[in-house]
């Protein structure tokens, strides 16, 4: 059953819109990501959704019920801000506490909700503190836990994580998957970080300039994408123009692949640096132009003619030296890519 219902929201600012309609279903319990560059809108929607920003048309229903016209706190959803957002001048159990003396909780659930949290959360010892003799992740676990406490039907997260150094922010990823494996909440989350949405996310919404661009898994998107948005922001990719014919066409280096679908003409496909093989050649099509060596992963770029190729191979084989004619492989499936956004923009 879907929990949340977005149908067709908007969001114009005078003549600029940020929200084009869009439109999205979660499921109970899923924990599903909008991931796109800064400026695409994501807050935008998240603040719609959590009532403190305006939609300029379309509907939201939650658990069943219609909300868009509710206020903030009569919608049964929590948020957790990148900036913390707690009460300065509160304690870390009265800032756990706030929402739901306001809700009326009654004061023995207040204290057995607060006691459980401090254990998901990994905050006690820290019940006394004020925000600022708290680090940054501790401050952020604190929003969470003030979050989760409320047992909201929807939680939603705006780029919770990016305010912190990298290995706190890999820490704190890996207990916000393991919160939400244990309490199963519904949850909507915002990212930039495309590494992030991967790790974390049940199905991903990939967004542009105030659209939905496309919508799947992790697996999906990354190994089959539609959109050539899409193939570009997640991972590396190769976008080659190819001319098809049928349900063939051919690659730069000469290589003929089956494609997913019958096209003809130019078309353009997506191919992963992971699915191409390098070996050295004299005969060969390519010739090396760069190479660095990462540890486990070695990375090339070689032309064929005009057209540069990025190539990343793994398992320890020698490094071919820069200015290396080579030849190239690739092994997987090619996937046709469309692209929505630049004809909805024409
Ligand atoms: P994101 O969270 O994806 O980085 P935002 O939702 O914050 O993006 O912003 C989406 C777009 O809306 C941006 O182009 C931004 O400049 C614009 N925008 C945000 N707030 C306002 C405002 N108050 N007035 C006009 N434009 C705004
Ligand atoms: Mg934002």
């Amino acid at each position: 059953m879907n929990e949340l219902e977005i149908i067709d929201i908007t969001k114009d600012y005078g003549q600029a819109r940020v929200l084009h309609p869009v439109s999205l279903s979660v499921e109970r319990g899923e924990f599903v990501t909008i991931l796109g560059p800064s400026g695409c809108g994501k807050s935008t929607l998240l603040r719609i959704l959590m009532g403190i920003g305006e939609a300029s048309g379309g509907e939201i229903h939650l658990a069943g019920k219609r909300i868009d016209h509710l206020p903030p706190e009569a919608r049964d959803i929590a948020m957790v801000f990148q900036s913390y957002a707690l009460f300065p001048h509160m304690s870390v159990a009265k800032n756990l506490g706030f929402g739901l003396k306001m809700k009326k909780v009654p004061k023995d659930e207040r204290a057995r909700r607060i006691d459980h949290v401090l254990d998901i959360c990994n905050l006690r010892g820290l019940m006394d503190r004020l925000p600022r003799q708290l680090s940054g992740g501790q401050q952020q676990r604190v929003a969470l836990a003030r979050a989760v406490v409320m047992q909201p039907s929807l939680l939603l997260f705006d780029e919770p994580l990016s305010n912190l150094d990298a290995k706190l922010r890999d820490s704190l990823r890996h207990d916000l998957v393991a919160l939400h494996r244990r309490i199963g909440a519904t949850s909507l989350y915002v990212t930039h970080d495309q590494a992030e949405a991967m790790a974390m996310s049940d199905r991903i919404v990939v967004m542009n300039a105030g659209r939905i661009v496309e919508i799947g898994t992790p697996l999906e998107l990354y190994r089959a994408p539609k959109q050539v948005f899409t193939a570009n922001f997640l991972g590396q990719t190769n976008l080659l123009a190819v001319t098809a014919s049928g349900k063939e066409a051919r690659l730069p280096w000469g290589q003929v692949v089956a494609l997913d679908r019958l096209a003809a003409g130019a078309v353009q496909v997506s191919v992963r640096p992971e699915n191409i093989f390098i070996d050295s050649d004299p005969a060969g099509a390519a010739i090396v132009t760069s190479v660095a060596f990462m540890g486990p992963t070695i990375f090339y770029t070689a032309e064929i003619g005009s057209i540069s190729v990025k190539i990343s191979q793994s398992g320890g084989a020698e490094p071919l030296p820069t200015g290396a004619r080579a030849s190239l492989r690739f092994q997987g499936p090619v996937h046709l890519l469309e692209n929505r956004l630049a004809e909805e923009a024409a």
